[in-house]
């Protein structure tokens, strides 16, 4: 007899490397897609197009209107559900995913989600994508109270405040439950009655977007939730719109219903999607990515030229970048640096002389097109430094006559407690270093950031000033728009 949630047998798990957080990195990636067949193959499909948010884990659970199913795996999505036999365990007409990058809690099996349990009224799935800024804080008064956590992602501390709501619907037990957390998160959960939910947290700082199969439009079926545009792309869904902040939308068989139980706060989008984290082919909020990083190479470009032979991008992040700084510059655009993309996150470096050598395995220079140049290099942000050293260092090493590093981010001076991996403040090069201290770590004739009013009018603001109030740039300001309970409680380092 098969349980509630049928788990299909794990498969062996992939190898990851230990990260040394040289670049921030990308949160998760969650998917939900309503009312089609073969529901998990899209939605498979959805998490393989926003892989680049997460690589260590993939999960997908599946409803077939009596029961759910459920896969998980270490490693990324064609690792985990490459295999039709896998595939053929999830079937249903409904199923929410998840692809993680571990911002809290550990790289094991039990924190992959979707999270499932069961309920006196029936089973529960979630994905998320976030952090919550008060779950330590709500973990230790969810203890206290006798629940029992059985993995160390804050996405559980959802499902013990659902479980303990004295509401009697689910929905009311969800909205209960959102209401006691903070943090900037998006949600997709699977419930046997009340269908997909979806949800932005009330600032609306990691992003949701709605979109529909073609031929569904009579119905109430084919709608899908994704974090980004390109993964409504690749199964051939049409954007619809993207979930407002503090929206939560609820997708059954009556259709769609939207909900605003947080009123209008306004949003603080989080600005690092535009310059580094979403795909450069994604459309979040209305704005095109790749064109909001082509705008900032020309805003760039326009604040701090350098006479150079050949521009540069450091791959992938900075290529619209440094095509926008061209054209601008009138410099040529040259590929000058070339990304293996076979390595990724998961070689594996046993020692510090092979870990030292981990650049090269995922950049290699163009000898030919550096040898003898001044160079304008394109990066996307600076964190602790030492990537960018590497790469300068190659770049020199390859014959270039001057290397002249452009960011396009403000200096990366503040961690990030919205679902972002950044080291702490102290390992921070911009947080404890000048800019010609920068330039002289990193080996660079020069450098120089995007400026905040660049960086809003590239995104269509006339300033920092009304840029600032749109969106989440705490990680370069330090001002945090979502109060960090935890964090002033001592309960998070
Ligand atoms: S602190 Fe930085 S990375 Fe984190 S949400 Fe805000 S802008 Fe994004």
């Amino acid at each position: 007899m098969r349980r509630p949630c049928e788990t299909s047998p794990e498969r062996p798990r992939r190898m990851t490397q230990s990260d040394s957080l040289n670049r921030p990195y990308e949160e998760c990636g969650v998917f939900g897609v309503w009312g089609v067949p073969d529901a998990s193959a899209l939605t498979a499909l959805g998490l393989h197009a926003l892989q680049h948010r997460g690589q260590e884990a993939a999960g997908i659970v599946s409803f077939d209107g009596e029961r759910f199913h459920q896969h998980k795996g270490l490693g990324l999505v064609g690792d985990v559900f490459g295999d039709s036999r896998v595939m053929a365990t999830l079937p249903g007409t409904v199923a929410i995913g998840h692809n993680r990058y571990a911002t809290t809690g550990g790289t094991h099996v039990r924190n992959v989600q979707p999270l499932y349990a069961d309920y006196e009224f029936g089973g529960l799935a979630v994905a998320h994508n976030g952090n919550l800024t008060n779950s330590a804080t709500l973990k230790q008064a969810l203890v206290k109270r006798g629940c029992i956590f059985h993995s160390s992602t804050d996405t559980e501390v959802f499902i013990h405040l659902i479980a303990i709501s004295l509401y009697t619907t689910v929905l009311d037990r969800f909205i209960d439950a959102v209401k006691q957390v903070k943090g900037a998160y998006s949600l997709i959960t699977l419930t046997p009655d009340d269908g997909l939910i979806g949800m932005r947290d009330p600032l609306g700082v990691r992003p949701l977007v709605l979109g529909r199969m073609p031929g569904y439009e009579q119905g109430n079926g084919g709608w899908v939730l994704a974090s980004e545009t390109c993964a409504l792309d690749i199964i051939g869904a049409d954007y619809v719109r993207d979930i407002e902040p503090g929206e939560i939308v609820v997708i059954n068989n009556d259709g769609l219903r939207s909900l605003r139980p947080f009123g209008d706060q306004g949003g603080r989008f989080c600005v690092f999607e535009y310059i580094y984290f979403a795909r450069p082919d994604s459309v979040l909020e209305g704005q095109p990515v790749y064109e909001a990083r082509r705008q900032i190479g020309c805003e760039l470009a326009r604040e701090s030229a350098v006479e150079a032979d050949v521009v540069v991008p450091v791959p992938d992040s900075g290529v619209p970048s440094a095509i926008g700084y061209a054209a601008e510059s009138g410099i040529p655009f040259e590929l000058g640096i070339i990304r293996n993309h076979y390595v990724g996150r998961t070689f594996i470096e046993p020692t510090d002389q092979i870990r030292n050598l981990g650049v090269k395995m995922k950049h290699s220079a163009n000898r030919p097109v550096l040898a003898g140049k001044r160079v304008i290099l394109v990066d996307d942000s600076i964190v602790r430094g030492t990537t960018s050293r590497k790469i300068v260092d190659m770049v020199r090493a390859a014959g270039a006559t001057e290397v002249h590093m452009r960011i396009t981010s403000p200096p990366t001076k503040h961690a990030c407690f919205y679902g972002i991996d950044t080291p702490e403040e102290s390992k921070l090069m911009a947080a404890t270093h000048t800019l010609e201290e920068m330039a002289q770590a990193i080996g660079a004739d020069s450098l120089a950031f995007v400026s905040f009013d660049g960086l809003y009018r590239a995104l269509g603001h006339a300033n920092r000033a009304e840029g600032a109030r749109r969106y989440c740039d705490a990680c370069f300001t330090g001002d945090y728009p979502i109060e960090l309970v935890d964090k002033e409680g001592n309960l998070v380092a």
